[in-house]
């Protein structure tokens, strides 16, 4: 049957169609089974059960890949061991010479194998502000993808999805968008006209900072098809279990994503009152220039706010002093989380391009989970004392 958003966060379409199937399909067990198995037998010679080595795929890492896919709207998906082996796995489909535009602001480990790696397998590089600048004059006979964020990792800068795709497809090269941050549940970029989405699913698709995962989703039969090849061939997919948690994370997607969102906005704007803090970047607040954009192509704004104190002391103070809020790397959990990008995410960025992209020594960035609001706030004040 035709199921909500909200639904399609536990079961898949295809599983409602005859509730016979689904009975018989796993003995009717509720929750997907962990197939933790290598290899599969054989009935017969050339025949099969579907399934033949787990490199290629397993049962439990196939159900978590069709419920991303669902999400996302695309055709197929891969699930890997994390978001950094999704882009990875994904840039393999270049060649030597190919030429990629990606966005200057990125999650820190993105820049990083753009440089150190993807460089190295002689792919160019171009970084652009995708918020402001103008792409498509950046775009060579070697371009082959626009590779972008939105809202962007750490500084919230949004870009405009539908745009980018006309652009990319007028000179038929791909338009990459990593979701991480808004995940499906409040944006679609394929729907948008984006060719592939990739995602860390470490962050708001397990939600619970207890698994690596990572996803790469395509509406296109040739993307589909390199990626099948690839997962094959170099053996980066999901384990089992792991599988089997971000199953089981993804049920609470839509409850999680409301309610940290919901917080995220009004910590947002308790934040901008406080005299410590200069600068509160939180695109669901009216004045951010992205605020249009993103209303126009989201449900939602994100649990994502990124806050500029008075100076590095400052910033290092409320790391010290949080103790509701934990003062870690990653995001998108239950737990709300706080980070500093200059030495932890960001940390491998060249300082230059970290200060060209507005990240100071004073910046914060705080994942809001679904602890009570004003609870968090409470922390926050007493944290941002002097
Ligand atoms: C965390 C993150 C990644 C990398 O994902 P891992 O699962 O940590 O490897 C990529 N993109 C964004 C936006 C992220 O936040």
């Amino acid at each position: 049957m035709t199921l909500s958003l909200d639904s399609k966060c536990l079961h898949l379409e295809e599983d409602t169609e005859d509730s016979c199937n689904r009975d018989l399909k796993n003995y009717g067990a509720v929750s997907f089974p962990i197939y933790q198995t290598a290899t599969y037998a054989h009935p017969g010679p050339g025949e099969s059960t579907g399934f033949d080595y787990s490199r290629l795929q397993n049962p439990t890492r196939e159900q978590v890949e069709k419920l991303v896919a669902q999400l996302e709207k695309g055709i197929d998906c891969i699930a890997l061991s994390s978001g950094m082996a999704a882009i990875t796995i994904l840039f393999e489909i270049f060649e030597p010479g190919n030429h990629i535009i990606v966005d200057s602001d990125l999650y820190g480990g993105s820049i990083r194998l753009f440089d150190h790696v993807s460089k190295k397998n002689g792919l160019k590089i171009t970084r652009a502000n995708f918020s402001k600048d103008d792409i498509e004059v950046l775009i060579t006979p070697e371009t082959k993808a626009l590779y972008i964020e939105t809202p962007t990792n750490p500084m919230m800068n949004v870009s405009d999805i539908k745009k980018l795709s006309e652009i990319s497809k007028r000179h038929s090269i791909l338009l990459i968008v990593d979701n991480t941050f808004l995940s499906p549940y409040f944006q679609n970029p394929l729907e948008l006209g984006a060719d592939i989405v990739v995602h860390s699913g470490t962050k708001f698709l397990c939600g619970h900072n207890d698994t690596l995962a990572g996803f790469v989703v395509t509406n296109r039969t040739d993307i589909q098809e390199k990626l099948r090849f690839l997962i094959k061939t170099t053996g980066a997919g999901l384990a089992p279990f792991d599988s089997w948690l971000l199953l089981r994370g993804i049920k609470t997607l839509a409850l999680r994503m409301e309610k940290s969102a919901e917080s995220a906005l009004k910590i947002a704007k308790w934040l901008k009152a406080q005299k410590s803090v200069v600068n509160v970047i939180y695109p669901g607040l009216e004045d951010h220039p992205g605020y249009k954009i993103l209303k126009e192509q989201a449900r939602g704004f994100g649990a994502m706010v990124t806050f500029e104190v008075n100076d590095k002391e400052k910033a290092l103070s409320v790391l010290k002093k949080v103790n509701l809020i934990q003062y870690a790397e990653s995001l998108g959990g239950v737990d709300t989380l706080i980070t500093y990008p200059e030495t932890q995410t960001h940390a491998d960025v060249p300082l230059e391009l970290r200060r060209k992209n507005g990240i100071k020594e004073s910046t914060l960035r705080v994942s809001v989970g679904i602890e009570n609001a004003d609870d968090l706030i409470a922390d926050l004040q007493q944290a941002l004392e002097d």
